[in-house]
């Protein structure tokens, strides 16, 4: 794991299934929609179980770059925050990225939630390359953590070894170069 300390929260890097993850709230990387889809979205309905969908059927879909929150139900995430992110390519689509992100923080800080854990948010079936993924997250994340302290633990939770390695690279690269980020004790 790779961890690096801004204000009050502890920033993570951690290869695994976010569907694990007993946090506040997980991230899903869901469709405008929101009536479940492919990859992180189809894990994290199966794991929930139907009343997940049930709830997002009251949800009446989420443009992109917004999220909207539910419960975790069989999870052991107490919630799930549902982001849009952009299909690679457009030319907004690095502000809908960040924006899925700082959008799902903005949330967890409305419901005084804890601890949050993000998946590579549009770098499936949407196509992001992951490197670039990986700057605009981060870049998102810290910024928004640079002005808020309410959240304790924000966790990315990468599916495969080379993008938890990507993250950790660029995560260190941005930290080498702001002091207010620094390697947790
Ligand atoms: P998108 O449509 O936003 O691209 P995907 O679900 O297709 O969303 O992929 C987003 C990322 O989530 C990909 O990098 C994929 O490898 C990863 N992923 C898939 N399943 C899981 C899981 N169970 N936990 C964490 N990440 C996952």
């Amino acid at each position: 794991m790779t961890c690096y300390q801004i204000n009050q929260t502890r920033l993570e890097i951690v290869q695994g299934d976010i569907t694990n993850q007993a946090v506040d709230a997980i991230v899903n990387a869901a469709n405008t929609s929101l009536l479940g889809g492919g990859g992180v979205d189809g894990a994290i309905h199966r794991a929930a179980g139907p009343e997940l969908l049930e709830e997002c059927q009251t949800l009446h879909g989420c443009k992109t770059g917004e999220a909207k929150i539910t419960r975790g139900y069989h999870l052991p995430a107490k919630h799930v925050i549902h982001a849009v992110g952009p299909i690679y390519g457009t030319q907004d689509a690095p502000v809908l990225l960040a924006s899925a992100y700082s959008n799902s923080l903005q949330i967890a800080g409305e419901h005084h939630l804890a601890s949050v854990a993000f998946p590579a948010i549009s770098t499936g079936i949407y196509g992001y390359p992951m490197r670039e993924a990986a700057r605009i997250s981060l870049r998102a994340v810290l910024t928004y953590l640079e002005n808020h302290t309410t959240i304790k633990i924000v966790r990315f939770i990468l599916f495969t070894s080379e993008a938890n390695a990507i993250y950790r690279e660029e995560l260190e690269s941005i930290a080498a170069k702001n002091d207010a980020i620094n390697p947790c004790e």
